[in-house]
């Protein structure tokens, strides 16, 4: 494989300056840089620092090994399976510094680079040359160096080009690059929804075909760069985008099989809802994301059970736990989650249920609020008639006297109004065949 040669842009031809760098990163970078090693800062801080975004951290390349590095600097860890890296602390910060790795033809005596047979990479952790390093990275955006000895920017693929494009184009042949790690399908939908920026043709089009491919990703690295996904801000457009290339029918298969219009709905409304609690720095639990992505699988095994004459209560537990084991084989759900997406399941049915002292009991229940927001939800998507959602909303603002009058004059209307039910149509979402440039963004 030939090298890319880098084209250095030196310090007074860009704009990144070290007062953008944080504290930390610096002392990293200079660390090793008076320890006679060579030192860069890569990926998606300059991304991000010459899109105009704050970057999330900062990390640091070297030629030092992860030894020597640990060696260097006194509050400094190894760590890591996959990749082994050496986490650096300053303060309250955590710069990740990784040894340059390289990433050549597949070597089958070489010990520490292992593809399986279907060409996916299971381990690399053979260290390289910053050359080597560039090409193993997945986006040319992502693939930019800043080196700490002169400032100066290190591209090895039009990196620069491509961030004033706004345009996302993967490092060498892209179905190649998807078939080593699946998981960079999912990385093109988040780097798209959240810089705006487009992915180019070529690295779109293999995508429709490869998305199966996202089943043999190891359910454990999936949960991580689900909560990436959804909690970058632009859930919606992620959910667009995934739905579009194929990736939520690889990702979510009991729901992407029974959606119908109003589930549709409601998972774009819990998008936008998490958009903008997110925007209003509030806090966003990844239960209630699965809660929403798993509620059309759920519903629709429930109406099973529900058609083998299953009481409601029995059929929504063991559809419960039905749903959330087959997803486990696709995305691992930590129990302490999955446990809060059961609980606000099973309030669903309860809140419209309100009499007698039920309605004081339910709101001190520790999953009121996010079973409470769940319905609102589901009311606004039409999956069921509005006016429980309401009745809730108001009764949370009332004082002890105004509640007892609310639920006493629930007993002048019919009894639990506003339950389940409503027709259940369902459509099979259309899959989208090869080809085609997508109009989502
Ligand atoms: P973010 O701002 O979301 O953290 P990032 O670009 O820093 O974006 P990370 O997941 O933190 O993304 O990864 C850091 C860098 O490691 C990337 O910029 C990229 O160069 C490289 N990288 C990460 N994942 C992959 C992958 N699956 N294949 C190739 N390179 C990757
Ligand atoms: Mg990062």
């Amino acid at each position: 494989m030939r090298l890319p040669e880098p084209v250095i842009i030196p310090r007074d031809q860009h704009p990144i300056s070290r007062k953008q760098i944080s504290r930390a990163a610096l002392n990293v970078l200079y660390g090793l840089h008076d320890a006679g090693f060579e030192a860069f800062l890569v990926g998606g801080c300059l991304r991000d620092l010459l899109t105009g975004i704050q970057p999330k951290d900062f990390d640091v390349v070297t030629n030092a090994t992860p030894e020597e590095i640990e060696r260097t600097f006194r509050r400094a860890r190894i760590i890591g399976r996959r990749f082994r890296l050496v986490h650096v602390r300053f303060g309250p910060e955590v710069i990740e510094v990784a040894t340059f790795r390289a990433l050549g033809e597949a070597d089958e005596s070489d010990d520490d680079r292992r593809h399986s047979h279907d060409g996916q990479i299971l381990r690399d952790n053979v260290y390289g040359s910053i050359e080597e390093d560039a090409l193993r990275r997945d986006f040319t955006v992502n693939a930019l160096y800043y080196n700490i000895a002169d400032f100066a920017l290190y591209d090895f693929a039009g990196s620069m080009d491509d961030i004033k494009a706004r345009r996302l184009r993967l490092m060498g042949d892209p179905a190649t690059r998807y078939r080593e790690d699946p998981v960079r399908m999912i990385r093109a939908v988040r780097f798209a929804a959240k810089l705006d920026f487009d992915i180019d043709p070529a690295t779109e089009a293999p995508l429709y075909e490869l998305a199966p491919l996202m089943g043999q990703v190891p359910p454990a690295r999936l949960f991580d760069e689900m909560l990436k996904l959804f909690l970058s801000g632009q859930a919606q457009d992620t959910l667009k985008l995934l739905q579009e290339y194929g990736l939520f029918d690889a990702l979510f298969p009991a729901t992407a099989e029974v959606m119908t219009d109003s589930d549709q709905r409601l998972l774009e409304a819990a998008m936008r809802n998490t958009d903008r609690r997110l925007a209003q720095d509030k806090p966003v639990t990844p239960a209630f994301l699965f809660a929403v992505l798993l509620w059309p699988a759920l519903r629709a095994r429930q109406a099973m059970h529900l058609d083998n004459g299953m009481a409601p209560a029995v059929a929504l537990n063991k559809a419960a736990g039905q749903v959330i084991a087959e997803q486990v084989s696709q995305i691992a759900i930590p129990r302490r989650f999955s446990s809060v997406v059961r609980e606000i399941w099973d309030l669903q049915p309860r809140l419209p249920r309100r009499h007698g002292n039920r309605a004081g009991q339910l709101v001190t229940h520790p999953r009121f609020r996010a079973a409470y927001d769940f319905l609102l939800l589901r009311e606004e998507a039409g999956e069921i008639a509005p006016g429980v959602g309401q009745w809730w909303t108001d009764y949370q603002e009332a004082d002890e006297d105004a509640r007892e009058d609310m639920v006493r004059a629930l007993g002048k209307a019919a009894p639990s109004s506003g339950g389940e039910g409503s027709g259940r149509k369902r459509r099979r979402r259309r899959r989208r065949g090869g080809g085609g440039s997508g109009g989502a963004g």
